[in-house]
């Protein structure tokens, strides 16, 4: 008789609701160790030429960003270049490098990062501070390097086979968007948040995620079975047999509820006593537009446009994207679609390499110490207005076959909606000119998901068509706690007090103004959420697809008065945990 391996029961965040029973599969990604692969005598020379070309590839970048940075008289960065620059020249280090592939027979990654890693050590060991700083350096040139050489083939979302649960020590959103429910079975990362991107994903996707797991328990074990357990953030190695009946039968249940609340989709959003509630829909994938009758959507009330650009890693033309943006409007039928235009930056860049066409925007950006309150979305967009130009002219075109509209995101700064709006003007005059058919009416939006925007509201829906509440990074950044950390997954709270007061104020300076407002972050398919949000006066809401049901239903079970009353009482309380009970309270007596 075999030995029954233990069973273990990991807690984590938990982070997409559901639960996957699966086999576990590592899935390599950036932070991943890199290989040692033994290479053969004959390939000697050819793991040499291609540590020669990675060190040639790395000194051009090296001399561009150089004579940027020398132009834009940044004495600094300057300084760390020309630094960068002579560690990549230094004999001495290709000699060795060269030396070892000989003597080792290893393939060049792993040569090169062995040498690294001494070379680290040994500064490391040293007092001076001078040698401290060159540790960083060292780490910096090294990547560059790395990046240069030809990456070993990755693994591939869409190849992962049926009932797989993925652990991978982070998930970035353009891999994550590939992944197909009916093969990955749950995620289990080290890394993430809840409102990370990758998490949306997950949840739009129905696939259950925990996060905040140390996968180093899973190194010299070889589960047989894992369970993942969304809702309460539970791992399970090696389940036992009772444990596995007890969670399929849970899978069972939850499956068969989510079929029975299906119906509701066909169902009007509205309480009980007739106020309407409008549902429309986010979407990252432009072909879900086809889906989103079924799941009775008023329209779309986000794309996520920048993920044109995750998924293929580059910027699409201004063809590319009219073609896109052309057959959406089309696909709903004069219903209304909202184009966010890109919001690329903070956890939703990509880790493009040198060698990709589009690397050098990033590149410009440079590395950024804090990249939630840097260079992204309206930011880098008008950092570089070929990239927004393009789009706007696709989105124009486009308008002339149906009803869309332009939101800008995380506007911080009335003047960037009064850029974007010059910008669109221009592009209005040409097509004119050259007699293309489009809207010149098209509506455009601020996405209120920073504090000096929300503070600023009045101004904002003044100026704008219409405005909509992003509480994904509202959150983030009126509490100051990173979505995509699990470090901080208690303090970032959507039950903040300072958070409804937000969302009555901007709904106030919406009314006054008469412009409409959504809210489209995923607290607006948090059943708990939802009849304080209708109670502040919230009467559009966008959520993933497939959540659509869920929130009709909910609404159905209020009576607008009860939602207002809830919502006030809501309002007294000044500390997160005593609302959280209140709710739970409510909750659990209305039951
Ligand atoms: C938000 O911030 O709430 C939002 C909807 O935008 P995203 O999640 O794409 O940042
Ligand atoms: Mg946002």
């Amino acid at each position: 008789m075999g030995i029954v391996a233990e069973e273990i029961v990991l807690r984590g965040l938990a982070v997409s609701k559901g639960i996957g029973i699966g086999a576990p599969l590592f899935f390599s990604n950036v932070s991943e160790e890199v290989p040692i692969v033994q290479i053969s005598h004959k390939e000697i020379d050819r793991e040499i030429e291609r540590y020669r070309r990675a060190l040639s590839s790395s000194r051009k970048d090296l001399e561009h960003l150089h004579y940027l940075s020398l132009q834009e008289g940044s004495s600094e960065i300057v300084a760390i270049l020309g630094t960068h620059l002579e560690m990549i020249q230094d004999p001495i280090m290709t000699t060795v490098i060269e030396d070892r592939i000989r003597e080792m027979q290893h393939n060049t990654e792993s040569v090169f990062h062995g040498l690294i890693e001494e070379y680290k050590e040994r500064f490391r060991s040293l007092p001076d501070d001078y040698f401290q700083e060159r540790v960083d350096d060292i780490i910096d040139v090294s990547k560059r390097i790395l990046s240069h050489l030809q990456p070993l083939p990755r693994m591939k979302m869409t190849e992962i086979p049926h009932n797989s649960i993925i652990l991978a020590h982070e998930l970035v959103p353009s891999e994550t968007v590939e992944a197909q429910a009916s093969a990955v079975s749950a995620f289990v990362t080290s890394v993430g948040g809840i409102t990370s991107h990758a998490a949306i994903i997950a949840r739009a996707k129905g696939i259950p995620y925990v996060a905040n797991i140390d996968l180093k328990i899973f190194k010299g074990t070889d589960p047989h079975a894992l369970i993942v357990d969304g809702s309460e953030g539970l791992v399970i190695i090696n389940p036992s047999l009772a444990t596995l009946k007890k969670y399929e039968a849970m899978k069972k249940g939850q499956l068969a509820s989510f079929k029975q609340l299906r119906h509701a989709s066909r169902l009007k959003g509205e309480t009980i006593d007739g106020y309407e509630v409008k549902i429309f829909a986010n979407l990252e994938n432009p072909q879900e537009i086809s889906a989103l009758s079924k799941h009775g959507a008023f329209g779309v009330g986000l794309f996520r446009s920048e993920y044109l650009f995750l998924s293929q890693k580059q910027f699409p033309s201004e063809e590319e994207q009219f073609e896109v943006y052309k057959k959406m409007a089309r696909g709903l039928k004069g219903k209304p679609l909202v184009i966010r235009i890109f919001d690329i930056g903070g956890d939703k860049k990509v880790d493009l390499s040198p060698s990709d066409g589009d690397y050098h925007y990033f590149a410009n950006v440079g590395a950024e110490l804090n990249p939630a309150l840097g260079c992204r979305a309206i930011r880098f967009l008008l950092r570089y207005p070929e990239i927004l130009r393009s789009q706007l002219r696709a989105i124009l075109r486009a308008s002339a076959y149906g009803d869309i509209h332009i939101l800008i995101p995380m506007v911080s700064d009335i003047s960037e909606l009064r850029q974007v709006r010059a910008h669109i003007a221009e592009i209005a005059q040409e097509l004119k000119l050259k007699g293309v058919r489009f809207c010149s009416k098209i509506p455009v939006g601020c996405m209120i998901e920073v504090p000096s925007s929300a503070i600023m509201c009045d101004v904002l829906a003044a100026e704008a068509d219409f405005l909509s509440i992003g509480t994904n990074d509202l959150v983030q950044y009126v509490v100051a706690a990173d979505r995509s950390n699990p470090s901080t997954s208690d303090l970032y709270s959507s039950l903040h007090p300072s958070i409804l007061r937000l969302v009555r104020t901007i709904v106030t300076c919406c009314n006054e103004f008469k412009k409409d407002l959504i809210l489209c972050g995923e607290l607006a398919a948090d059943p708990l959420m939802i009849p304080i949000l209708i109670g502040l006066g919230i009467r559009e809401f966008s959520v993933s697809a497939r959540h659509i049901p869920l929130v009709k239903h909910t609404i159905r079970q209020w009576r607008i008065l009860e939602a207002c009353r809830l919502a006030d009482d809501a309002l007294e309380y000044t500390a997160t945990q005593d609302l959280h009970r209140f709710l739970a309270d409510v909750m659990r007596r209305r039951c």
